[in-house]
């Protein structure tokens, strides 16, 4: 009898995009913090969690920390 620890077997995971309630895809082996871009508004969106998978609108890049 196999040991069935609880593990994500999922092949991908899905949120909603806090922008415009579209259904983001996000890949199996995503972590938090990870940003992914919706593909319906185009938002850049952080992951803030995988169980439930939840997404965050992430704050624009600050181009200007870089010189
Ligand atoms: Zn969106």
């Amino acid at each position: 009898m196999p040991n069935t620890e609880e593990v994500l077997t999922v092949a991908g995971l899905t949120a909603v995009c806090p922008e415009c309630d579209a259904q983001v895809a996000i890949g199996s082996d995503a972590e938090v913090g990870e940003i992914v871009s919706c593909s319906e508004c185009g938002a850049d969106l952080e992951i803030r969690g995988l169980a439930p998978a939840q997404l965050q609108v992430a704050p624009p890049e600050e181009e200007d920390w870089g010189e």
